[in-house]
């Protein structure tokens, strides 16, 4: 078969940056997305870029994450409204302070650049919070991105880069055979190898080539509030991390930290579950008492994928020459754009700067046990 050399199915962080990184090594790429760009997890998550709320296994990847989205303005020429802002971490019982003394302790140890701070400090650093947190830590580092930008971004990269854009194209079917045909309503696409970065959809995509990706989805749930004085300069999360809060430059709340609601990938984001909106937010409040007077205008759900070791699954699809996955990163709009360059590496038969997640761990993607 001739056509391209790589084939992306997805088009969110994950293969927006698998894709340029291709590109930018000499392959001819295409990205096939079902809708647009940036409009799966990549485009409705809460921004937020922290070091300080990743498994000490992923700090690494985090801090190269984070080192890429600080640069995308010079190095791509776009921009989403990058801020380094700093971020607070709080607990507000003697028992959260303990969980959060433990998980911090290691994430400073795998080389998150933070602190511990009293209640006093904390509110020096942030005069919006209450006083009721207990004990804080603050990372310089943190900060957050506007999400709803990403696609726009990642499309005026990729086109620049020579990539082409195939949107409204929900992939259907995959047929092998010396490479691969990605069947969808707007055509059939040609490509030497496959790159499946579909996200929560990854289930799906996995099975059109007769692999089982061991896949749970989470749908997350986040809130905008109306414009208001500004009250909180820094991201603020929570030791557990049930809360994400930020407000942007046009006075918004943004607010966060992974409360459930109802969907799934077949149905998409069915609706909020009020108990938890209203968890979310009691929390925020707790946290920052400015909010009370704000009015909540939209709460919204997101998709998003695990494997049971909360890894990322990224590298070859274990059994089938050619196909590769990248997807289920924990806080992976942070780390995504790293991620990115590791699998486009290994495509590109280099050597990856950091090792990768190899998808054939799982017993369920041993070659042995896969359907022909
Ligand atoms: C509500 C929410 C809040 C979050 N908050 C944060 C946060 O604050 N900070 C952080 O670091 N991370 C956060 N995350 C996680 C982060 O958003 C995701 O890890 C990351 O965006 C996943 O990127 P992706 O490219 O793998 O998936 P997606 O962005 O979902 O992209 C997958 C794409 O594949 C496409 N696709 C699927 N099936 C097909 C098909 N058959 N044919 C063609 N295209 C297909 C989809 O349309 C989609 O565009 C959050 C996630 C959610 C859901």
């Amino acid at each position: 078969m001739t056509g391209f050399d790589a084939l992306i199915v997805g088009g969110g962080v994950m293969g927006a940056t698998t894709a340029l990184r291709l590109a930018q090594g000499g392959m001819r790429v295409a990205v096939i997305e079902k809708r647009a760009l940036g409009t799966g997890a990549s485009g409705v998550n809460a921004g937020t870029l922290s070091l300080q709320i990743k498994r000490a296994a992923l700090v690494p990847y985090a801090i190269k994450g984070i080192e890429r989205w600080r640069s995308t303005h010079e190095r791509l020429g776009i921009d989403v409204h990058y801020r380094r802002t700093g971020g607070l971490t709080l607990a507000f019982t003697a028992a959260e302070a303990e969980v959060l003394t433990a998980r911090m302790t290691e994430r400073k140890a795998a080389g998150v650049p933070l602190e511990f701070v009293t209640t006093a400090r904390a509110r020096e650093i942030e005069p919006g919070l209450s006083a009721n947190p207990v004990l804080a830590s603050f990372c310089a580092e943190d900060g957050y991105a506007s999400s709803t930008l990403t696609g726009r971004a990642y499309r005026e990269a990729l086109l620049k880069a020579g990539v082409a854009i195939h949107e409204g194209a929900p992939v259907t079917a995959i047929e092998r055979g010396g490479g691969f045909r990605v069947v969808t309503p707007r055509g059939t696409f040609v490509g030497r190898r496959l790159v499946l970065a579909g996200g929560a959809w990854l289930a799906a995509l996995g099975r059109m080539i007769g692999v089982e990706f061991p896949i749970s989805v989470r749908v997350n749930t986040v809130s905008v509030t109306t414009r208001m004085p500004m009250a909180i300069h820094r991201i603020v999360g929570h030791a557990f991390g049930l809360l994400t809060l930020k407000q942007s430059d046009n006075g918004t709340m943004l607010i966060g930290g992974g409360w459930q609601g109802r969907g799934d990938p077949e149905r998409g984001a069915v609706e909020v579950i009020p108990d938890n909106v209203i968890g979310n937010l009691r929390l925020a409040l707790h946290a920052v008492p400015a909010l009370a007077s704000a009015r909540v205008v939209r709460t919204w759900l997101g998709l998003e994928a695990n494997v049971p070791d909360a890894m990322p699954l990224v590298g070859p699809v274990p059994g089938v020459d050619d196909a590769f996955v990248i997807g289920c990163v924990r806080g992976g709009y942070t780390i995504g754009p790293f991620m990115g360059e590791l699998l486009a590496d290994t495509v590109l038969g280099r050597e990856p700067e950091m090792p990768i997640f190899d998808p054939a761990r799982f017993n369920s993607l041993q070659p042995q046990k896969l359907s022909a």
